[in-house]
């Protein structure tokens, strides 16, 4: 028999991939994350991604977009940069696309992220700038994460078709794109491009289908691509921690029937803990 097509995220994978500081750790090598998000007309999704990557580790966190003051009123921690991000000093991993508007400033944006040479993470709006053929030709890896309703974007085709074939439609994506796909839902699916098993996360709770949870996870998921972590190991390895995280503010339920409910900054605050 050939490898198992999937396998479940243990406990043990992700205790030996987090990362953590030495006596010979700074700012620097920690990793500065970069994140492009938000807009005028969704501020927050800029906010709550931050929030997922100052309580993830990051040695620094850079923000590009509308969201700057919204930004550093919350987040003191992170640092403002004006003009292209691809100008920013010492960006070691991008995120971009939470809450961008899906106009031409949005796209501008998302390509000039992919055009550097350091991996990048598309989520929500970001994902509807990208060409195969842009991200295919890329250096450094790059990350999608989409949900069921972006993924069918992506592919073309209705979100049922997703839904009812959910690891197919992730290493369709993975080999269409030759990137790293996490698909989010109950379970959390990642896929490399070239076709290692696909990981499965069930650490979550059904307290985490509310807006902005996604973007936390875009800043955490980020964080640990700038620590250095594999485009894959980052993926799955945040799908966790956020689980968790979501858990632990949740009251510590799992499914439905546990805990009580969350709200996206919740569970950027409960990084820590999950940690
Ligand atoms: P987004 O769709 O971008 O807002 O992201 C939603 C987040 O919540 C993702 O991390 C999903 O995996 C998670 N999520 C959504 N629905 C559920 C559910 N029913 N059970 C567990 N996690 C969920
Ligand atoms: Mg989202």
């Amino acid at each position: 028999a050939g490898a198992p097509a999937v396998e479940a995220l243990q406990f043990a994978d992700v205790a030996r991939l987090l990362p953590r500081p030495g006596a010979e750790s700074d700012k620097y090598r920690r990793g500065v994350v970069g994140i492009a998000a938000g807009s005028a007309q969704y501020p927050g999704a800029g906010v709550l991604a931050v929030a997922g990557a100052v309580r993830s580790g990051a040695g620094a966190v850079r923000y590009v977009g509308a969201a700057a003051g919204e930004v550093i009123a919350r987040f003191p921690e992170a640092l403002v940069h004006e003009g292209p991000p691809s100008h920013a000093g010492r960006v070691q991993a991008w995120v971009v696309g939470p809450g961008l508007g899906s106009g031409q400033d949005g796209g501008r944006l998302v390509a000039d992220v992919l055009g550097t040479d350091v991996p990048v993470l598309v989520d929500a709006e970001g994902l509807r700038h990208l060409e195969p053929s842009v991200v295919r030709a890329r250096t450094a890896p790059t990350l999608l994460t989409p949900h069921a309703g972006e993924a069918a974007a992506l592919l073309g085709v209705p979100r049922e078709e997703v839904e009812s074939a959910r690891l197919a439609s992730v290493r369709g994506l993975a080999a269409a794109y030759g990137a790293t796909v996490l698909l989010k839902g109950a379970t959390t699916l990642v896929a490399a491009p070239a076709g290692a098993p696909v990981r499965v996360n069930s650490t979550g709770t059904a307290w985490l289908a509310t807006a902005g949870s996604g973007d936390v996870l875009s800043g955490l998921a980020g964080a640990l691509l700038a620590a250095g972590l594999l485009s894959g190991d980052a993926g799955a390895v945040a799908a966790y921690l956020h689980g968790l995280a979501a858990r632990g503010a949740s009251g510590g339920g799992r499914g439905a029937s546990g805990g009580g409910p969350v709200a996206a900054q919740d569970v950027a605050a409960a990084i820590p803990g999950a940690w």
